[in-house]
């Protein structure tokens, strides 16, 4: 009983920005728990690494080229996957970008290019899953404390994450009716090239791992078991909710 209930067994899985950091860690857990993987990205080396790894794991994996701001190509890449898997089950709204910035001096430019990303590349990613999830699914987006919490020099960052939240209560009431539930997850603090430059710095380390309860950053593998709850049955019920995979950060501030 316990393994049917989060087993994905069956179950086709996209996720978006697959190439490497949560996104490459999240193609694994849900790989793991038994779904056909399809890893989307835009650097082809990059996914055909993850996939040969997963692939050699035993795991079924492919990876095929999707630039989420591209949104022409976004509709031809998710017929493809419908023609070569014959259903689509499960989306994870990854790929995200972040440049640092203080607010007196973003750009035109830097808010369009984190905009189209985070938010208008997931939703409409999440429009052309949920044209093709013909028995219902689970869309994931992936949220971030930006949401909860002013953020300095994460503006544009900030206003896309907040629009993500946004985004996914609006179409987890709106998608109830097609058998589509939509959740986030929203990690706290995990070593990423998004988040690299942070992590070099010690004193920054120093009073993050003074306000994180847990006294420690997250590991990538933090993160499999919420994605693999909230892709499988064990959160049947469970729609329109963020979960947070923060070491208690949020809990704390
Ligand atoms: P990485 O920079 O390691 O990975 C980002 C991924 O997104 C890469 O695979 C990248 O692939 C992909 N990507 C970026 N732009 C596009 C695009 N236009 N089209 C398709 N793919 C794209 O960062 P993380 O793994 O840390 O971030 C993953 C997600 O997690 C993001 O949404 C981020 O906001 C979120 N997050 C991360 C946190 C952290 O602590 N690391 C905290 C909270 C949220 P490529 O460039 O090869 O195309």
């Amino acid at each position: 009983m316990f393994t049917a209930t989060f087993s994905l067994h069956e179950k086709v899985a996209v996720i978006t920005g697959a190439s490497r950091g949560i996104g490459a860690s999240l193609a694994a857990a849900l790989a793991a728990a038994g779904a056909r993987v399809v890893l989307l990205g835009r650097d082809a080396a990059a996914l055909s690494g993850v996939e040969e790894s997963l692939t050699g794991q035993g795991y079924r994996a492919t990876a095929a080229i999707l630039d989420v701001t591209d949104t022409t190509h976004i509709n031809v890449q998710f017929d493809r996957i419908l023609q070569n898997f014959g259903q689509l089950d499960i989306l994870v709204n990854n790929a995200g970008i972040e440049r640092v910035s203080p607010s007196l001096d973003v750009t035109d430019a830097i808010w369009n290019r984190i905009l189209d990303t985070n938010l208008k590349g997931a939703f409409f990613c999440a429009q052309a899953a949920a044209r093709r999830m013909k028995r219902g699914g689970s869309i994931i987006n992936v949220c971030s404390l930006t949401a909860e919490i002013g953020v300095p020099t994460a503006a544009p960052y900030g206003a896309s994450k907040s629009g993500l939240a946004g985004l996914t209560r609006t179409l987890a009431v709106e998608w109830a009716a097609l058998g589509i539930r939509v959740n986030g997850i929203g990690p706290g603090y995990f070593q990423t090239a998004l988040t690299e430059d942070f992590y070099q710095d010690p004193k920054w380390q120093q009073i993050m791992l003074q306000k994180i309860p847990l006294q420690r950053f997250g590991e990538l593998d933090d993160l499999s078991g919420a994605a693999i709850f909230l892709s499988s049955n064990a959160s049947a019920y469970v729609t329109g909710q963020i979960l947070y995979v923060d070491g208690g950060l949020l809990a704390a501030l």
